[in-house]
Formats: structure tokens, C-alpha cells, sequence
């Protein structure tokens, strides 16, 4: 059988050319041409991520890397850290903070929503060092205001730190204008390249902290230490060597970013806006509910929809049967409720159309009375109409 079309929240659909540098015989990482690579990669993911100041670091690893790298170079044992906590993986933060020895406030909302900016001040008024903030949680759908939340980490003295795993690339992000001290990410997600690297991004404040620090940090891979030179020297288009740097991804990365930035990041999140809209209008059409419990909580990467009664969880296989994989439910409340829809990357309306037919289509399967079509339907006139 044919491949799936790929439409979980990672990996995602990845674009021809992306794949043709992926297969080209590997260069070696101090080769004139890798450097010059990976150098102007570096820069360009400076654009991506909205932070002309901030200091990138791209190594081989998956999203929760990244959250690694960011914690251990930040957090001393007995530091206090305040989590928003918005699902799965604002959990997982919250135990790579603990594993590092932060002094945890979680500050929770129930599956699909996000806690208030009130409480969370009143956690940040004791003290705090670390704000973490997952962008969207990709286990609940649920898209946090990270410009309110970075301002008040600033009032409060604490640094801002987002997972933008399922965010960045898709969803608006201006890290400096925000006050974003660190960003992180993985190839996998709205960046559309194959998993395999971790990114992360740290902003002046980031690095003063981390300078500052008085031991090192707690994880020798991770350690800025080790990989500042590394960037450094990529960055400056000299050869350097710590960890062999995964050269084929890198290649491959640098392959997307350029497409990224011919697309324009305004156009490129006006899409995902498209994107979201018309997926979220699909559903409701169908006569199903989201997760997020209100419409300015849905993030746009992905749409995460209940069940309606009578149907359970074997409809995601059934939407298999249609060529389309999406994914079951993460969040440990409502895990066995909902099923998750990516869309981030290189989709347009197209993929939105081919998988709402397969949904509408798997719904009957299941004997879930919609109206077939009107999912198709209502997700164009939405494709059309977002702006
Ligand atoms: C996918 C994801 C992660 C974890 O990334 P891995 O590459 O699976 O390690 C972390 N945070 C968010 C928000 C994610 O969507």
C-alpha cells in the first residue's frame, strides 16, 4: 500500500527538494561548502525565529534535546522555575526542570485550557528565574499568549523560555519583540525537515544568565560551554569540531529555511492561520468539538477534536484506511476522547481537503451520521475567507 499522507504533528510532509539534499553523499563538517552551510543557515534561523540578537544552536537531537539544553544551562539546583502548564508537554518541561533541580511551580489549567495571567503573576511574585511557556501543546491544541506571558516574566525578573516545538514556522513568533529570552524547536515540526535536530535559540539575557552561572552545567552534551565556540566558528565560516554535527540535516535544513524565508514569514503564518481556520470550520461542519475551550485558545499548527458520541478511538485507524495518518490523543485526562490533526509545514488547502474527506469518510465507516461533504465544503469557503 501507498504511503499515508502524513498529517500527525510530526514529522510532517516534507518538500521534494528538502529530500534531494537529505540524500546527497555526506560532506565532511569542516569541508569549505559544509561550513558556508551551516554558517548561513545559523544566520538565516536568526529570521525564522524573529531574533536578530539571539545566539543559535542547531545539534543532532529531537525536541526534548532541546528542552534539555535549554534547562541545564539556565537552571542551578535550588533555582525556582513556574511552569504554564497546558498539557503533555508542558509536564515533560516541568521534569526536565525538576531532573536539573529547579524548585517547580506548575501553575495548571484543565486539558484544553490555559491558566490565567492572574495566577500565574502570583506565582511569578515570589521569584522566579525560569517562565516556561509551551507555545502550543501539541497533546491539547492549545495555542498560549506568549506576548502577555514573556511581558510579565519581564515584570517579575524571570526569563522567558518557549517550547516552540509545534509552533515555530507555523504559528506568529517574534521572539525579540516579545521578550523572548529562549525559543527551542526540532526539524521534525512546522519546520518541515525530517527529525533529527534540535534547535534552540538563546537571547542576551539567556546568555548573561548562563555566563553568570557558578557551576557547570548539568548535562555535558547539552553544555553552551562547549557549543558556543562551535557556533561561533560556523558562524565566523571557520572549522571547528565537538560533536560531529549531522551534515545531511543540516544541509537539508538549510534547504527549508531558505524556502521559509522566500515564502515570508507574514505570508507563512497567514497560511497556517488558513490552515487552521479551514480545519477547525471542517469539523464544525461535521457537528464535532474541539478541544481548546475557546476559540482564541486553538492553535493554527494543529486541531484537536473529540469524538462525537458513538465513535471511539478506532476511528484514527479508520482514517488510516483513507490514506491519511493522524494522530490518537496524548493528554492523559482525555487521552481515550480525541484525535489530533497536524498541519503545519509545507500543507495547503489541498491536504486540508484530502483529509477531511478521509475523516468524513471514516466517520461513515464508523456509523457516525454527518453529512458527507459538508466537512469539504465548509473547509474551502473557510480556506478562502481567513485572512
Ligand atoms: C513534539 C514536541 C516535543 C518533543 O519533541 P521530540 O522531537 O518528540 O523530542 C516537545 N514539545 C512540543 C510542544 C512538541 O510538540
Amino acid at each position: 500500500m501507498s504511503r499515508p499522507l502524513l498529517m500527525i504533528p510530526g514529522p510532517v510532509e516534507v518538500d521534494e527538494t528538502v529530500l534531494q539534499a537529505l540524500g546527497q553523499p555526506p560532506l565532511s563538517h569542516t569541508a569549505a561548502s559544509f561550513i558556508e552551510i551551516f554558517g548561513a543557515c545559523l544566520d538565516a534561523l536568526r529570521e525564522v525565529f524573529r531574533a536578530p540578537d539571539g545566539q543559535p544552536f542547531v545539534v543532532a537531537g529531537s525536541g526534548t534535546l532541546a528542552m534539555e539544553m535549554a534547562v541545564a544551562n539556565l537552571i542551578e539546583p535550588g533555582d525556582r522555575a513556574v511552569v504554564v502548564d497546558t498539557g503533555y508537554f508542558s509536564h515533560r518541561m516541568a521534569d526536565v526542570l525538576a531532573r536539573h533541580g529547579a524548585v517547580l511551580e506548575s501553575v495548571s489549567a484543565p486539558a484544553g485550557d490555559c491558566p490565567s495571567l492572574e495566577r500565574v503573576e502570583s506565582a511569578l511574585k515570589a521569584g522566579a528565574k525560569v517562565l516556561a511557556i509551551t507555545h502550543v501543546d501539541t497533546s491539547t491544541g492549545v495555542l498560549a499568549p506568549v506576548p502577555d506571558l514573556a511581558a510579565l516574566a519581564r515584570r517579575y525578573n524571570a526569563l522567558t523560555v518557549v517550547d516552540g516545538v509545534c509552533a515555530l514556522g507555523g504559528e506568529t513568533f517574534e521572539m525579540q519583540a516579545w521578550d523572548v529570552d529562549v525559543c527551542l524547536t526540532a526539524s521534525q515540526k512546522a519546520l518541515a525537515v525530517p527529525p533529527g535536530l534540535a534547535l534552540v535559540m538563546a537571547g542576551p539575557r539567556a546568555i548573561e544568565a548562563f555566563e553568570a552561572r557558578r557551576r557547570p552545567a548539568g548535562s555535558y552534551y547539552c553544555d553552551w560551554d562547549l557549543w558556543l565556540p562551535i557556533m561561533h566558528a560556523y558562524q565566523a565560516r571557520k572549522p571547528s569540531y565537538f560533536g560531529t554535527p549531522p551534515t545531511n540535516l543540516i544541509v537539508a535544513l538549510y534547504e527549508s529555511v531558505k524556502q521559509i524565508l522566500k515564502e515570508g514569514m507574514e505570508a507563512r503564518w497567514a497560511r497556517h492561520r488558513k490552515l487552521g481556520a479551514s480545519m477547525r470550520a471542517a469539523m464544525q461542519a461535521l457537528g464535532l468539538k474541539w478541544v481548546p475551550a475557546r476559540p482564541d485558545l486553538c492553535a493554527d499548527t494543529l486541531t484537536t477534536i473529540y469524538y462525537p458520541d458513538g465513535v471511539d478511538d478506532t476511528l484514527v485507524g479508520r482514517i488510516g484506511q483513507h490514506g491519511v495518518a493522524v494522530a490518537g490523543g496524548l493528554h492523559p485526562d482525555i487521552k481515550g476522547r480525541y484525535f489530533r490533526i497536524g498541519h503545519m509545514g509545507i500543507l495547503c488547502d489541498a491536504e486540508i481537503r484530502q483529509t477531511v474527506a478521509a475523516v468524513e469518510a471514516a466517520l461513515k465507516d464508523a456509523g457516525y451520521l454527518g453529512e458527507n461533504g459538508a466537512g469539504v465544503t465548509a473547509s474551502q469557503a473557510a480556506y478562502e475567507h481567513a485572512r
